[in-house]
């Protein structure tokens, strides 16, 4: 089967798929799964209520067939499910899939570095918030220090895994990283990826202040390095993207709240308890899960995809204030990955 490539209201073609396949995390980072919120008795999926590699295959060979070329996935904590390699390769030899990654907070790469490796992942996003053990376990409220993260990152090397660095940065909290945090991705040869601090959920309490946006942090750094633009890599890529002077090194900014992206987003999700969304702040899922376990014949689910797409108009950030933030229903970070 070969479709046609779709577009959506606002003339955006699909091509992206981010697979979130847990809702659980072992960290609990305040600006996506806050303690308080998602404790003990916190009602995580079922196991039935996942996806199972196979439903996310067969979906993931039809996004493909729409246009879809790459995939992420993402969690809460995507190395927590159980044998993720198995999911990379079942996902790599679809026909129109050119690349996978994997979005982490790297504590468990040591654990499986190697074997994505060998399953197809080429790329690891790791995320790491601070290098001052103190404060990057508040962060991830889970006491957890930097040298758990440091050696998924080593690993991943290792492995021959392309490694990114993200970084959310939250004003007050850990802005007086910015440096140290791009002295170190400089000297380890990584890309830094800075991510404003955005209003995913409802859960994390988020306000307009409290974004260091991109122009903020760039005077920061411009004290200390030289920069230099350089254009994206491809259509629909977010990071506005930077190189250190005379290196190849690159240091990025996902300016989400500051500088959106909308007119160029390609990128369609898919919950961990199996639902289609049309935009990260986008709280109205539609759950394919239980139409494709109703026995949804590969055309059934075609037309239904086709059709979510073809209605799409989302454009929360170009949108965004301070009300919307609060008053926007919208789906929790770990359920949908980010
Ligand atoms: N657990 C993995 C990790 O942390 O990398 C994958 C899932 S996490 C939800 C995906 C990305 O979203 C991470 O880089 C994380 O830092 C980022 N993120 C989470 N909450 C955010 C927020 N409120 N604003 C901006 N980025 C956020
Ligand atoms: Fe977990 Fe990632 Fe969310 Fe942190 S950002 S709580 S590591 S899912
Ligand atoms: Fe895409 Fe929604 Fe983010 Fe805009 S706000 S870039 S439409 S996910």
């Amino acid at each position: 089967m070969t479709l046609a490539a779709i577009q959506d209201k606002l003339n955006r073609p699909l091509r992206d798929l981010r697979i979130s396949v847990t809702d659980k995390c072992n960290f609990r980072c305040q600006y996506c799964m806050p303690a308080e919120i998602f404790g003990p008795d916190f009602p995580f999926l079922q196991k039935n209520e996942l996806l199972s590699f196979e439903e996310i295959e067969r979906l993931a060979r039809i996004v493909a067939e729409l246009g879809v070329e790459k995939i992420r996935l993402t969690g809460g904590e995507p190395l927590i499910r159980k044998d993720l390699p198995v999911l990379v390769e079942k996902l790599i030899k679809i026909n129109g899939i050119d690349d996978i990654a994997l979005t982490t907070n790297g504590v468990l790469l040591p654990k499986y570095a190697k074997q994505l490796k060998e399953a197809g992942l080429k790329r690891v996003n790791i995320s790491l918030d601070s290098l001052d053990n103190e404060l990057f376990g508040k962060i991830n409220g889970r006491n957890v220090g930097v040298a758990p993260v440091k050696k998924g990152i080593q690993a991943a090397k290792e492995a021959g895994l392309g490694v990114k660095i993200n970084m959310v940065l939250k004003k007050g909290l850990n802005d007086k990283e910015i440096l140290p945090m791009a002295q170190f991705c400089k000297e380890e040869g990584l890309e830094l990826r800075f991510i404003e601090y955005m209003d995913v959920g409802s859960t994390n309490g988020w306000k307009m202040d409290q974004v260091m946006t991109k122009k903020e942090i760039y005077e920061i750094l411009k004290k200390h390095y030289e920069l230099e633009p350089i254009g994206s890599d491809y259509y629909g890529e977010v990071a506005k993207k930077y190189r250190y002077k005379g290196e190849k090194i690159h240091i990025g900014f996902i300016t989400s709240v500051s500088e959106s992206f909308c007119s160029t987003c390609t990128r369609l999700r898919l919950s961990a308890n199996g639902k289609l969304y049309t935009c990260l702040f986008n709280g109205n899922g539609h759950n394919i899960r239980d139409f494709l376990r109703q026995g949804a014949s590969d055309a059934d689910l075609v037309e239904y995809i086709q059709t979510i797409w073809w209605n799409r108009q989302d454009r929360y950030s170009d949108e965004r204030t301070e009300e919307t933030a609060v008053s926007r229903k919208k789906v929790e970070m770990s359920y949908i990955g980010g």
